[in-house]
């Protein structure tokens, strides 16, 4: 910058700089700093002395530090862009030696005879805090929901255990009975008996299993996912208890379904949650009572989960805004299990929607993505 006739224009220029509530740090083509504003000084803990004629990439840990020299150089041969133009989140190291998270965007400055670059950093921590409580209050959402779920269930599930098990004690007194009567002529029968018991209670343990799972507080986990035994096993979880209530159940998977990049847990909260919705919905229905889950491929990146009902529909004040949180029509509803089931699926980059079923009732389909972006 030329001094003289320009003085006015610069000084006000370095005022406006150094008001400017972003870091702007200028650098030459060795990457040498040669301005760095008050902003930038409180950022990083230097003052502008400290740092003018050092290199930049003391203001930034490894690796970014070895790539940066590269990143120059790169540029001015062949005219790579990195960062120049485009803008990225990178790391700062203030002089304390700890680091933050920045957002950097870089412009070049071309002079007649040289090449400045300019630099703009925003301390993006407040940011990036605010979007990890985000994601930590929706897991924690998605778990009471979860949990919720699981506490309107218990009564049932007392008694699906307590079938089990009540079995298991009458197969192994019958042997225990015959052993004793029959002076031992039929062991064959006996065993078969005790074996049934074993059986029994192989069953019992496998339910508290799946629930154990279900209400356990997870960090969400992704894996690969078979999603006929994903969906089968939650349906099974939405139909506790409703053995009584005359409803058929119906699983239909086409064949060859890929695996399914998921949280396996989350996916079954949703699916547990649409198939407890049915049958709520069919609970004093006198039509036909079924619920009916279809598994396909919908393209060539996208399979669907499809839960249909033959209940009474949606009820029209809640159709519009089924998704919102609590929205409900039930006298002890809470009106988030739909909420939490567009959350999780989207957060999966799938989709979750509702219609009305031809012939009567409703259906709910989730697109989800075989494996996410
Ligand atoms: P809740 O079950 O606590 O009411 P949801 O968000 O799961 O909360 O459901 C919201 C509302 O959507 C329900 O109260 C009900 O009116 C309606 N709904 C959900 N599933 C069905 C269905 N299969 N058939 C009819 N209505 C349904």
């Amino acid at each position: 910058m030329s001094i003289g006739s320009n003085e006015e224009a610069r000084s006000r220029l370095e005022a406006i700089i150094d008001a400017a509530i972003f870091a702007i740090i200028t650098i030459d083509e060795r990457g040498v700093v040669e301005d760095f504003n008050r902003a930038a000084e409180a950022m990083f803990g230097y003052a502008s002395a400290e740092v003018v004629g050092r290199n930049v990439t003391a203001l930034m840990p490894e690796p970014y530090r070895s790539e940066h020299d590269g990143y120059i150089r790169r540029y001015l041969d062949s005219g790579t862009r990195q960062i120049i133009g485009i803008g990225r989140e990178v790391v700062g190291l203030r002089k304390d030696g700890s680091t933050f998270p920045v957002h950097l965007s870089v412009s070049e400055v071309r002079l007649a005879d040289r090449t400045l670059f300019t630099g703009i950093i925003e301390d993006i921590t407040a940011r990036r805090q605010a979007e990890e409580r985000v994601t930590e209050l929706q897991n924690e959402l998605i778990h009471v929901a979860r949990l919720s779920a699981m506490g309107e269930l218990a009564s049932a599930l007392a008694h699906e255990l307590n079938q089990p098990l009540t079995a298991v004690s009458n197969y192994a007194n019958a042997a225990r009975r015959m052993l004793d009567f029959s002076g031992n002529k039929d062991p064959h029968t006996a065993s078969e008996l005790l074996l049934k018991a074993s059986d029994q209670a192989l069953r019992a343990g496998e339910i508290i299993r799946r629930l154990r799972q279900f209400i356990e507080w997870g960090e969400t986990e992704r894996a690969w996912e078979d999603l006929q035994a994903t969906v089968e096993e939650a349906a099974q979880l939405g139909l506790v208890g409703t053995r009584s209530r005359g409803i058929a159940f119906s699983l239909n998977a086409e064949a060859d379904l890929p695996r399914v990049m998921i949280d396996r847990i989350q996916i079954q909260q949703v699916v547990q949650n649409l198939v407890r919705n049915a049958v709520d919905a069919m609970d004093d229905w006198d039509g036909e009572k079924s619920v009916e889950v279809t598994l396909s491929r919908i393209s060539a990146s996208r399979v669907e989960v499809a839960v249909a009902d033959t209940g009474p529909g949606l009820a029209k004040p809640v159709k519009a805004r089924l998704f919102e949180p609590f929205v409900t029509t039930k006298t002890n509803g809470m009106g988030i299990g739909l909420s939490v089931c567009r959350n999780i699926v989207e957060s999966h980059g799938g989709r979750i929607s509702a219609e009305d079923r031809r012939g009567g009732g409703t259906r709910f389909l989730i697109a989800l993505p075989i494996e996410q972006a």
